[in-house]
């Protein structure tokens, strides 16, 4: 890190520095950063005071890095024993793809979206599937074939849009979303955003 870089280098908060280093290296790192200029945190201004002995700044760092470490730790492992249970059950797991909706298999009904916004809940878990609509049945063999004859996603948006196929929040198609409703067959992640489709079913019912 040459001289003059910077005055101070403003941190949001000392998460964003850690990333599982040893302490050993994150401390050794700020001292490299402040032999050049101040090192600043927006979040945790205690640890801001330079005046403080060495040894005592040193485990301010320490406790602020394990405190930010621990609870990335345990967000990363409750969202990992999410997807976990959901795959376990065989449960479809996050929003539909357009021309699908999350279907409840004890009960039988789809997720509806409500007028205010809000998803019907009917008090079962983890026991949903993705089943195509009526739209879906229509258009998605369409749209593989567009895709398999080589057409570009712009232009698979284009022909959609000219042919009135509607899309789930009312906007039109777009390139993004297209490749989204193809991505079993371009090998595109499924997870890639439907921009088309922002109201699309969360699964909850
Ligand atoms: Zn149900």
């Amino acid at each position: 890190m040459g001289a003059d870089l910077y005055d101070v280098l403003l941190f949001w908060a000392s998460d964003r520095m850690w990333r599982g280093k040893s302490l050993a290296t994150i401390l050794a790192y700020i001292e490299r950063l402040e032999a050049v200029g101040a090192v600043e945190f927006v979040n945790e201004v205690h640890l801001n005071n330079r005046d403080q002995d060495p040894m005592v700044r040193n485990i301010l760092f320490a406790n602020a890095f394990g405190m930010s470490y621990g609870e990335s730790e345990r967000k990363a492992e409750r969202t990992r024993m999410d997807i976990a249970s959901k795959r376990s059950s065989g449960s479809a797991h996050g929003r539909a793809p357009w021309g699908y909706v999350v279907e409840c298999q004890t009960c039988g009904k789809a997720t509806r979206r409500l007028e205010d916004g809000s998803v019907e809940r009917w008090g079962h878990k983890d026991n949903k599937r993705f089943v195509p609509t009526a739209l879906g049945r229509r258009w998605i063999p369409v749209i593989y074939d567009l895709v398999l004859t080589g057409n570009s996603l712009r232009n698979i948006a284009e022909y959609l849009t000219n042919e009135g196929v509607p899309t789930t929040g009312g906007k039109i198609w777009s390139g993004k979303a297209a490749r989204t409703v193809s991505a079993p067959c371009t090998g595109f992640g499924a997870s890639t955003a439907v921009s088309a489709t922002p109201a699309a079913a969360r699964l909850r019912c």
